[in-house]
């Protein structure tokens, strides 16, 4: 069981100095604590904002010291978003203030809140689903807008929405089996054995397109790992370069697993592609050289797709096809690069999943192409924008199961099998689709994932 019943205080926004941060208070000391730090003259009123000096103040009867200017506001339970009384206290941005500040509130009978405990609040008072809270940590650690916008749409609800809807159908389902129990002689009495299949199927066809969204929705939460290889001169430091000097650098707090090799993230297309420049894959016999071949193969392999580049100026040398045969096994984009320069042959389709893309690293002729390639090859299409979007692996993992429980019920209904085997599957489907929402969740689960939130939030 979690502790709600106490008051928390945390600083809502990064530390560090800004024009301004935020303190916020949680719980039914709120209100009573903010009065003592803002002084018994201030009083606060609903949701407006209020003007005020906060004091540091030891005990009850002591005045405190000026800290800082504050516009405080109370948004009194339950319309807050924790759904208790909520007290935001907008500070100058200074860590001595901000630290003073929670320190004083913490003297008065405030506690520290732990990572996402507002958001956990939240949730436990039903102001959001779990799908919602987890959207927001997904919100604040957006680094694409794409990510941004899929962790908003769930915060909005379309996730949720649609769970609710799949749910609804599925509990239709569950009572009109259940009726048809209640009158055993009468076999499908209530239900018939095709409309039955016909409501599964839709129900199917519903959890299917929500799984179908999140193989895609992963790329974009999680971003990819893509390796440029090819044999040495081809252009791949070139085309790196080009790559992450044309796409938006992102600064991640992921340090490189790698090391040795150069690894830059971009915003491509909306998907963060960590981009690995590798040494150069070559036969090689000289010691030191194969050192780097083996640490470029390492990275090859501890990426998630390949880009290829060739030279298209020059014939195509036994190291060339090296490098074509050894990437067989991961996804790949085959670039024929410098066509700035007369072409010495033509690029054609070497096995029929790959496809050739034409450019020039030194111009830049091709990179956006080459870009949507990418992101296409990796699974996103751009007509995902508006279709409901699950990107988190735990809800894809629960819908996949979900899935398989009616794919059963479907089996069973097929082969004739009773409504009480049927049943049983449908109500399989709808405790697994629970513990997305968190309508159904064990405080385990509910731990692993608030734990990951920053404080704060
Ligand atoms: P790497 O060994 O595969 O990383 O190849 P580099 O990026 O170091 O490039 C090898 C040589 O090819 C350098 O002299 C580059 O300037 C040149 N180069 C790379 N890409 C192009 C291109 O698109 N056009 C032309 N003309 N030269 C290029």
């Amino acid at each position: 069981m979690f502790a709600i019943d106490d008051t928390i205080v945390a600083l809502a926004t990064a530390p560090g100095r800004a024009g301004l941060g935020i303190v916020r208070l949680s719980g039914p000391g709120a209100l009573r604590i903010a009065s003592t730090l803002l002084g018994r003259r201030t009083s606060l009123l609903p949701r407006r904002a209020t003007f005020a000096r906060v004091t540091s103040p030891r005990g009850p009867d002591d005045q405190g010291e000026v800290v800082d200017q504050v516009v405080a506001t109370y948004f009194p339970s339950p319309k807050s978003y924790t759904g208790q009384d909520v007290i935001e206290l907008g500070l100058h941005g200074n860590p001595v203030i901000l630290t003073r500040v929670i320190d004083a509130a913490t003297r008065h009978g405030a506690r520290l809140a732990e990572p996402g405990e507002f958001t956990l609040r939240a949730y436990l008072h039903g102001k959001v689903d779990l799908v919602q809270a987890e959207a927001v940590h997904d919100l604040v650690e957006a680094v694409t807008p794409r990510q941004a916008r899929a962790a908003f749409d769930q915060l909005d609800g379309t996730v949720t929405t649609a769970i609710r809807d799949i749910e609804s159908r599925m509990f239709d389902l569950v009572v009109s089996l259940e009726a048809s129990l209640d009158f055993p002689e009468e076999a499908y009495h209530f239900v018939d054995p095709d409309q039955l299949d016909a409501a599964l199927r839709d129900v199917a066809d519903a959890l299917g397109r929500l799984v179908t969204s999140g193989r895609q929705g992963r790329v974009i939460r999680e971003g990819r790992r893509v390796a440029i290889v090819g044999r040495p001169n081809v252009g791949k430091s070139s085309l790196f370069n080009n790559l992450h000097g044309s796409d938006r650098a992102i600064v991640t707090n992921t340090p490189g697993t790698t090391r040795d090799l150069l690894t830059e993230t971009c915003d491509v297309e909306g998907v963060p592609i960590t981009f690995v420049d590798t040494a150069g894959i070559r036969h090689s016999d000289d010691e030191v050289e194969r050192e780097g071949v083996a640490r470029a193969r390492g990275a090859a392999g501890a990426a998630e797709a390949v880009v290829v580049v060739f030279d298209r100026s020059v014939p195509l040398e036994p190291d060339d096809r090296r490098v074509l045969d050894e990437t067989t096994e991961l996804p790949r984009l085959l670039v024929a690069n410098k066509s700035d320069l007369p072409a010495a042959w033509v690029p054609r389709s070497a096995t029929a999943a790959a496809e050739w893309v034409t450019v020039s690293a030194t111009t830049g002729e091709g990179v956006a192409a080459l870009r949507r390639g990418l992101v296409e090859m990796l699974g996103v299409r751009d007509s995902a924008r508006d279709e409901v979007m699950v990107t988190n692996v735990r809800h894809l993992r629960l819908l996949e199961a979900a899935s398989e429980s009616i794919a059963r019920a479907r089996g069973g209904v097929a082969a004739g099998a009773s409504e009480e085997f049927v049943l049983a599957d449908v109500h399989g489907a709808m405790a697994t689709l629970q513990e997305v929402t968190g309508r159904r969740a064990s405080d385990a689960v509910l731990a692993e994932i608030f734990s990951k939130f920053c404080i704060g939030k």
